[in-house]
């Protein structure tokens, strides 16, 4: 890397392209079982450490503790907690949005992680953190394998 001072804008090298086709993420070994659960069985997986016995949602390949592979999954429901949430005005190009929507981390009992999601079917007011939520899921033919496989999180008994 240079740090020199640019004092000619014509020798700042730029490429034109395309930020959504050119940065293709890939979900990884974890991520693609994680997401076929999902869209299959209706199903939120974590996976075990054998060692530490931590349970890790989403799933990882390792523990991030003591590094051992995680081979054992573990179903780990679809009621989860609200550790934290915020409501959103405005959509990702800063349109104002109808209604406000609200986006939570919600983490799964005895797990470590958690999901960010939307949550649904209930007011803002009765949003709170530690609330008790459930994942609702889109009818099967309409999954793809993706987070959005679950419509959102609605408050839980
Ligand atoms: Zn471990």
């Amino acid at each position: 890397m240079s740090l020199d001072k640019i004092t000619n804008p014509m020798h700042v090298r730029h490429w034109l392209g395309d930020m959504e086709a050119d940065y293709i993420y890939t979900l990884g070994v974890a991520g693609e079982r994680f997401f076929k659960e999902i869209k299959e069985n209706g199903r939120i997986m974590g996976a075990k450490c054998p060692r530490c016995n931590i349970i890790y949602v989403p799933p990882r390949m390792y523990c991030e503790k003591c590094f051992a592979r995680l081979e054992g999954w573990v179903d780990v429901g679809t009621k989860g907690v609200v550790h934290t949430f915020t409501v959103a005005t405005i959509d990702v190009d800063g349109k104002k949005l109808q209604k406000p929507e609200i986006y939570a981390l919600i983490k799964f009992d005895g797990t470590c992680g958690g999901l960010i999601h939307k949550i649904g079917e209930t007011k803002l007011e009765k949003v709170k953190i530690g609330m008790k939520v459930e994942a609702v899921f889109k009818p099967s033919f309409e999954r793809k394998a993706s987070i959005n496989d679950i419509k959102h999180f609605k408050p839980a008994e």
